[in-house]
């Protein structure tokens, strides 16, 4: 028959094209978001595979998530017309390091059985070789080496080759020997991190050539997705696989766009970009400049946003999406972040009455403490939605925790609870103690609260385990008896603070850390809505049971991080404020460079909406359990007024609404003043109280609020307003 060959790069344009069919020699394919630069990816390998250039062995393909790995697997499957099983080298840089170690785990000293470490764990490990150096690992914390040493792998930079000064920072000047001795002790517990997946592979490289040689045997062509965002040990992990002692290299095709690099902050380096053609002479590289996802308003609004950046490449992206209709970039003005989460609810359900799916859309925020407002509004309005990378507000570890302290309170027998938090904060009560309660109360069929209370007056537990149960039995007696006397928000401050999990966070040196202490702030402040602490309890086990299903119609909810690579008809970008977004925290760290970083982030939410992008900020914010009047983010003037929309404010109350979007320029130099830097509150002492008082002055002034009428929906349904 007229067998032929199926036609992949019908439909591509000219520089698509090319991509895809240059299959040999270095390709880099340097372009703008929404250009095809996935797309290209998927196609090449599957024009590969079917011209029979290599076999689906032959190919390592590098994605940023599990979940693109997944989706490309499939589209090729598509493409090619069959089910792909036999991808074995497509993956997250992790997944393909975790794989390779796997089939060489002696050659480091590793069993091939051996195990990876969560952070816990590892701080855990960390600590004891801190201790077994004799230092104070209360001076100097596991989490503070944890930190160093995560930056030194990331670099692939071995015990022996990190800077002297890095060295000498920490420990008394033990730097160095500590990181030798957790490396070794992680080899005696067969163990690794996550940075050991790329390290020992690219150890195992330089030791090992015929290893190696092997796998430049077995690679015919190496792409790589999101490249913009490796660090230098991806980066050196890439080149060893791609560079042949012979001089003859693998064919590697990577696609990135430093417009959206946004992982500085975790060591990656745009430079890689830069060094491709250095390192790949001969390297051919292709710019897509035709944007096939965005309307050319959404276009504009991004173009002009990241024009801004003094650092970039510079690149131009155009689109044909020629549509007389498409709406322009809307801005919006709300009072506070409730009414945002409110105003963007009925978007939403007006959108759905218009038949739009909710899968189309999502609400992209910089910070995962403004997940909540939204989640809290879903669930009151029934509108499924999923939470993706990252787990559900009150799914998160440092909510669950509080949550499992304020159980306890207000139902001592809630013995699953207590068990979460008994040694949390760690106070020496180890497992063994623990069992102990447990089968203890079992005998005597009491709460183990109840059975905790009575071992400390035996002396089956000693030392200072016994003092450390006392401690938490008596604060537990304290903080029940408060309960009925004490407002609920008071109290919830109190344990948070008394039984040390605030500091706990506080004394945390890793990236999560502060944004664990904006949780749990937004946690307390959102309590405040409710009239006592078992309401609130209630409240929360109805929202948790609003459990996900992958299959539904449901908007999506995520960070700008995890936003990477997908696309939406709609797109929601609330809280765009300064000081919220640009985050202030990272101007404060990061300087320019911070501030460049965040306009980047702003880059790739804007440039995620295929249709309608929404923005929002709201006058007022509780920030740091502290209510502020912000202004708009900066990002929102860099905006090009033609293809933008200002929204009239929906209600009565002022504001932004009837003086307008064109005013504010008069905020001139002097609008950063009224910004009180993030973290400022945290650290001072009785940051509740003070802060409180301000609180209750704020909420009296909204008395003018009932202009923003309440949905009857809401209503209807009985959750009730505090008027
Ligand atoms: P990002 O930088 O956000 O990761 P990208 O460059 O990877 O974007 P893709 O996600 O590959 O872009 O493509 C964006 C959208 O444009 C997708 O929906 C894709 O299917 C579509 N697209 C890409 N190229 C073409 C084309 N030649 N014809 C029609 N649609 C295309
Ligand atoms: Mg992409």
């Amino acid at each position: 028959g007229q067998q032929r060959a199926p036609d992949f790069v019908a439909g591509l344009n000219a520089e698509q094209r090319l991509a895809v069919e240059t299959t040999e020699g270095p390709v880099l394919v340097l372009a703008g978001a929404g250009t095809g630069k996935t797309r290209v990816l998927t196609t090449r390998i599957a024009h590969i595979l079917s011209s029979g250039k290599a076999w689906p062995s032959q190919i390592l393909a590098v994605t940023f998530t599990n979940k693109a790995a997944r989706e490309m697997k499939e589209r090729i499957g598509l493409l090619v017309g069959e089910q792909i099983e036999g991808m074995p080298w497509l993956g997250t840089f992790h997944s393909i390091g975790v794989k390779m170690l796997r089939k060489h785990a002696e050659l480091v000293g590793l069993k091939n059985t051996f195990t990876i470490l969560d952070t816990d764990d590892q701080i855990r490990l960390l600590k004891q070789v801190i201790q077994a150096e004799g230092l104070d690992d209360k001076r100097w914390t596991a989490k503070t080496l944890a930190g160093l040493i995560d930056g030194w792998k990331n670099k692939a930079l071995g015990p022996d080759a990190i800077p002297e000064g890095d060295a000498r920072s920490f420990g008394n000047g033990k730097g160095r020997e500590l990181y030798r001795a957790y490396q070794r002790r992680l080899i005696e517990l067969n163990a690794t991190d996550f940075g050991d997946l790329l390290l020992h592979p690219i150890a195992i490289f330089r030791n090992h050539a015929d290893v190696l040689a092997e796998y430049h045997r077995r690679f015919r062509y190496i792409l790589v997705d999101e490249y913009q965002d490796t660090n230098v040990a991806q980066y050196l992990w890439l080149r060893l696989l791609a560079q042949r002692p012979d001089g003859s290299d693998v064919n590697l095709c990577c696609v990135g766009d430093d417009d959206q690099s946004i992982y500085g902050w975790r060591g990656a380096e745009v430079d890689n970009i830069l060094r491709f053609e250095k390192d790949f002479p001969g390297a051919t590289v292709i710019r897509l400049e035709r944007n096939y996802r965005s309307t050319e308003h959404i276009l504009a609004a991004a173009s002009s946003l990241i024009a801004n950046n003094e650092s970039r490449l510079g690149k131009t992206l155009f689109t044909d999406i020629a549509d007389p209709d498409a709406e322009r970039v809307k801005v919006h003005a709300s009072w506070d972040s409730e009414e945002e989460a409110r105003a963007i609810g009925e978007e939403i359900e007006a959108l759905q009455t218009k038949g739009e799916k909710l899968n189309d859309i999502a609400i992209l925020v910089r910070a995962s403490f403004q997940m909540r407002e939204f989640e809290e509004r879903f669930v009151t309005l029934g509108l499924p939605y999923r939470v993706i990378g990252g787990p559900r507000f009150y799914e998160r570890k440092e909510i669950r925790d509080a949550m499992a302290y304020f159980r306890v309170v207000a139902q001592p027998a809630d013995d699953l609870a207590f068990e979460r938090i008994v040694n949390v904060p760690k106070r020496g009560i180890g497992d063994t103690s623990v069992r102990l309660i447990h089968d203890t109360a079992r005998a005597r069929q009491c709460p183990m609260l109840q059975a905790a209370a009575d071992l400390v007056g035996t002396d089956e537990v000693k030392g200072k385990t016994r003092s450390s149960l006392r401690e938490v039995v008596e604060n537990f007696r304290r903080w029940s008896q408060a309960l009925e006397s004490t407002p609920h928000v008071e109290l919830a401050e109190s344990i948070l603070e008394e039984s040390g999990y605030i500091d706990m966070w506080k004394a945390d040196k890793s990236a999560e850390a502060a944004g664990r202490l904006d949780n749990l702030k937004e946690l307390i402040e959102a309590m405040g809505e409710y009239e006592s602490l078992r309401a609130f309890l209630e409240h929360v086990a109805l929202v948790m049971d609003n459990s996900d299903d992958a299959e539904i119609d449901a908007v999506s909810v995520m960070t700008l991080h995890s936003a990477k690579g997908l696309e939406f008809d709609t797109v929601f970008l609330p809280g765009m404020e300064e000081g919220l977004f640009p985050h202030q925290r990272s101007m404060d760290e990061g300087g320019r460079a911070g501030l460049e970083e965040e306009r980047r982030l702003a880059y790739v939410g804007v440039t995620r909406a295929r249709r309608n992008l929404h923005i929002w900020f709201a006058s007022n914010r509780r920030i740091h359990g502290l209510w502020q009047s912000t202004i708009p983010s900066r990002f929102v003037d860099e905006l090009p007024e033609a293809h933008v929309e200002v929204m009239e404010a929906s209600n009565s109350y002022g504001g932004y609404g009837a003086g307008g979007f064109g005013e504010r320029g008069g905020y001139g130099a002097s609008r950063f003043d009224r910004m009180e830097p993030f973290g400022s509150s945290y650290g001072s002492p009785g940051w509740q109280r003070a802060q409180r008082n301000k609180n209750d002055a704020t909420r009296e002034n909204w008395g003018g609020r009932s202009g923003m009428g309440v949905s009857s929906r809401v209503e209807r349904i009985g959750y009730g307003e505090p008027e």
